[in-house]
C-alpha cells in the first residue's frame, strides 16, 4: 500500500474520501471525534500545495434526494471553524470542477448520487475526473463497497492509504494478532445486520459477547420473548438464534432493559426483559445488566466496544451506555471502542482519552477484528 510520503504533492490533487458520517443535532455537528482524526491530513495535504476534493457519505439517504436533512454543510459549517478558512463546497457532481493547489473542495453527499451504493463504475470516473490521486481515509466505510471506495479507488490515477487509516489499520491490527485474554465484545447501536454478521466470526475468539441497542433486541425476540415496538431486525432472527445454539454460553443477553412509550419519552420504566408489554419500545439495557456488563469490562483482558446500549443522546435511556463507557475507562483491560455514536457517548461520559484506543470506524471495526478484509482497503493494493 502507498502512502501520502510516496508523492510529490505540490499540484497533484488528493481525491480524499474521508469519514465525515457524523452525529448532527439542529442543524450543527455533536462531535467531532471523525473530523478531528481526519484534520492532520487534510492540513498536511493543503501545506505541500496540494489540492484536496474532500468527499464523504452522511447518513443513509434515498439516492437522488434533495432533502437538505441529508447535506453535509453542517460538516462543512465545522470544518470551515476548525480549519480557520472558507470551504467551498459543491451541492452537486455536476457543478464539481478540479481544485487548483492548496484549495479543498468539499463534495455534497456521496450518497445522493445515484449508483453510489451499487458501486457503479461511471459514477467512480466523474469522481476521478476531478483529481490525480485516491486517498483512503474513511476507515469506518472500508466494510463497504461504495463508488466513492472501491471503484474510484480503480478509476483514480494513483491510489494511497492516508496516516489516519494506516494508524487504524496497524493499532487494530495489533489488538486483533495478539488479544489480552479474555476478550470481551461489547455490541449495540441501530446497524443491527453489520455488527450482527460481525458476531459470527468473533464469536470464535470471544470468551464473551455483551449485546445492547438493537442488536440486544434481536436476540431477545430469537429468545422468543415479546419486545414490543423495539426497534430490531427481523431477517436477523434466525442468525441470532443459530449464535445462541452454536455458543449457549457465549453471549450475555440483558435481564431487565428500560422501556417507554418512545424515546421522546420523558422518563423509561426498568422491566424484567420478559415482561415487555406491546406498546413498549426497549430503549436501554435495564441496571442488572448494566452491572453485569460493567463486572465483565473489569474483569477482560480486551474490550472490543462497538455500538450504544440505549438511546444515550436522551438522558432517560442514557444510563447502560454510560456504565460501559465509565467501566471501559476504569478497566486494566486493553479497551478499543469505535463508531460515530460510540464515539459521541465516549466523549459524552467522559472516558475519551481513558481507553486505549478509539478507532473512528463501527461496524467496519468489528468486520476488521474478525479478521475480515475490508473491501477498500484490499482496493488500494
Ligand atoms: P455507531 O455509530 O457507534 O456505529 P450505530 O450507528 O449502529 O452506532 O447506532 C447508534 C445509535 O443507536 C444511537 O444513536 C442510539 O440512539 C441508537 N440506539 C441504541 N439503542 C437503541 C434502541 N434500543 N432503540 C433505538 N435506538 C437505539
Ligand atoms: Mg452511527
Amino acid at each position: 500500500m502507498k502512502t501520502l510520503a510516496d508523492f510529490d504533492w505540490p499540484g497533484k490533487v488528493a481525491l480524499l474520501r474521508a469519514e465525515l458520517n457524523v452525529p448532527v443535532k439542529d442543524g450543527k455537528v455533536a462531535d467531532t471525534a471523525r473530523i478531528d482524526a481526519v484534520l492532520p491530513t487534510i492540513r498536511d495535504l493543503l501545506e505541500h500545495k496540494a489540492g484536496i476534493v474532500l468527499m464523504s457519505h452522511f447518513g443513509r439517504p434515498p439516492e437522488g434526494s434533495s432533502d437538505p436533512k441529508w447535506s453535509l454543510a453542517p460538516v462543512r459549517a465545522k470544518l470551515a471553524e476548525l480549519l480557520e478558512r472558507e470551504i467551498a463546497f459543491s451541492p452537486s457532481l455536476d457543478e464539481a470542477s478540479r481544485p487548483s493547489g492548496g484549495e479543498l473542495v468539499l463534495l455534497e453527499n456521496t450518497r445522493l448520487n445515484r449508483g453510489e451504493k451499487a458501486g457503479d463504475p461511471d459514477l467512480a470516473a466523474r469522481y476521478a475526473a476531478l483529481g490525480d490521486v485516491f486517498v483512503l481515509e474513511a476507515f469506518g466505510s472500508a466494510h463497504r463497497k461504495d463508488a466513492s471506495l472501491v471503484a474510484l479507488a480503480q478509476a483514480a490515477g494513483d491510489r494511497c492509504a492516508g496516516p489516519l487509516l494506516e494508524r487504524e489499520v496497524a493499532m487494530l491490527g495489533k489488538a486483533r494478532s495478539a488479544p489480552r485474554l479474555p476478550q470481551l465484545i461489547v455490541a449495540g447501536g441501530a446497524k443491527i445486520s453489520d455488527k450482527l454478521g460481525a458476531l459470527v466470526n468473533l464469536a470464535e475468539t470471544a470468551e464473551h459477547i455483551a449485546v445492547g441497542g438493537g442488536i440486544a433486541n434481536t436476540f431477545l425476540a430469537a429468545q422468543g420473548k415479546s419486545i414490543g415496538k423495539s426497534l430490531w431486525e427481523p431477517e436477523m432472527k434466525e442468525k441470532a438464534q443459530q449464535l445462541l445454539d452454536l455458543h449457549p454460553d457465549l453471549f450475555i443477553v440483558p435481564g431487565d432493559v428500560i422501556v417507554a412509550a418512545g424515546p421522546d419519552a420523558p422518563a423509561g420504566i426498568a422491566k424484567p426483559a420478559n415482561e415487555v408489554d406491546a406498546d413498549d419500545m426497549i430503549l436501554d439495557i435495564g441496571p442488572a445488566a448494566s452491572k453485569r456488563f460493567a463486572d465483565e469490562i473489569a474483569r477482560a483482558g480486551t474490550v472490543i466496544w462497538a455500538g450504544a446500549m440505549g438511546v444515550f443522546e436522551s438522558a432517560p435511556f442514557a444510563a447502560g451506555t454510560e456504565a460501559v463507557a465509565s467501566a471501559m475507562a476504569s478497566s486494566e483491560a486493553y479497551t478499543v471502542a469505535g463508531g460515530g455514536e460510540t464515539l459521541a457517548a465516549v466523549r459524552q461520559f467522559g472516558a475519551f482519552g481513558k481507553l486505549d484506543y478509539t478507532t473512528t470506524g463501527g461496524s467496519a471495526f468489528l468486520e476488521f477484528m474478525e479478521g475480515k478484509e475490508l473491501p477498500a482497503i484490499a482496493a488500494l493494493q
